[in-house]
């Protein structure tokens, strides 16, 4: 079936294909080729202070530009390359794209953006991994220091010790870490605590109702509460009102990202916020 987005149409692959053996070597092959080809491409969705009122950076977010099916969601194909083992090469291209467009963006005046990019599970344990970021970061003469790398919450939880080594690698290099979709992975707060980590990323499913939902601002509120006592930024992502922007903001949450200022949009369309004096 098709689902229509709004502006981006994403054609879905059938989720029955899912438990049939061949249709997934189709689609894995596919993707394969995907990747080969470059129909793998970035779009970038930006990041907001709403107190100063600036574009902080962007976030890198994987789409597959299938020559029949149209635009696809990384919901899509993001597991079945997770679970092929594609997903290593996938987000390399992913890596390297995005560093290689922030590095230009920065070269033309805009040197304090961050780019965050996605890991998953799989290439963040890989042995290899902090080496393949390393040689991507030379390639494009990104400094570390505007890399951000997005771990969730779940992952995190996945194995206690090796996240904070692997953590304490990438801290070491200089890159930043934020924990995204939080609120969903039941962290407790003394592993938090040791976590080497930079940023907090709110779970878009508590801001869609905060403004109603005062179980939700309650949560929210303490999530705030938790980053400042632990030292870390903080980040809501799917906000998609200036209700949402200005109770964030009471709350003490500056630093938002959603559909209310823009949807993740290819490299040229996300360099307009460049040269924007003002956002809100
Ligand atoms: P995520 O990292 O949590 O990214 C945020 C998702 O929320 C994006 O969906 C974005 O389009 C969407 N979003 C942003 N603002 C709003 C809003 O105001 N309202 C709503 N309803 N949604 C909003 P997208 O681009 O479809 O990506 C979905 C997920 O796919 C991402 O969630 C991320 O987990 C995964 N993903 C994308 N690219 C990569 C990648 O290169 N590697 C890995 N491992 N995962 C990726
Ligand atoms: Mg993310
Ligand atoms: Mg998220
Ligand atoms: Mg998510």
């Amino acid at each position: 079936h098709v689902k229509d987005h709004g502006t981006n149409n994403y054609c879905i692959y059938k989720p029955e294909m899912n438990n049939n053996t061949l249709d997934k070597i189709i689609m894995e092959n596919d993707l394969k080729r995907a990747i080969d080809t470059r129909e793998v491409i970035v779009y970038y969705q930006p990041k907001f202070d709403t107190k100063k009122n600036i574009l902080i950076g962007f976030e890198a977010l994987a789409r597959w530009n299938h020559p029949e099916l149209g635009l696809i969601s990384p919901c899509e194909f993001i597991p079945i390359a997770e679970e092929t083992g594609l997903i290593i090469e996938l987000e390399k291209l992913v890596l390297e794209q995005a560093c290689e467009q922030m590095k230009q963006w920065h070269e033309q005046g805009a040197s304090s953006l961050l780019i965050a990019v996605n890991l998953s599970q799989r290439h963040f344990y890989q042995e290899d991994v902090l080496c393949r970021i390393n040689g991507i970061l030379e390639k494009s003469k990104l400094e570390a220091r505007f890399l951000e790398i997005e771990i969730t919450e779940s992952m995190a939880m996945f194995n206690e010790k090796a996240t904070i080594t692997k953590l304490n690698d990438l801290r070491d290099r200089g890159i930043q870490i934020s924990i995204d979709d939080f609120g969903t992975g039941y962290s407790s707060l003394s592993y938090l605590g040791k976590l080497p980590i930079n940023r907090l990323k709110i779970d878009k499913s508590f801001i869609l109702d905060i403004c109603t939902n005062r179980k939700n601002e309650a949560i929210v509120k303490l999530m705030i509460s938790m980053a400042d006592h632990l030292s870390l930024s903080i980040l809501a992502e799917g906000v998609e009102s200036k209700e949402q922007i200005d109770l964030l903001q009471e709350l003490g949450c500056i630093e938002v990202q959603g559909y209310y200022y823009c949807q993740p949009v290819p490299a040229e369309e996300a360099a307009k916020f460049l040269k924007a004096d003002s956002v809100v």
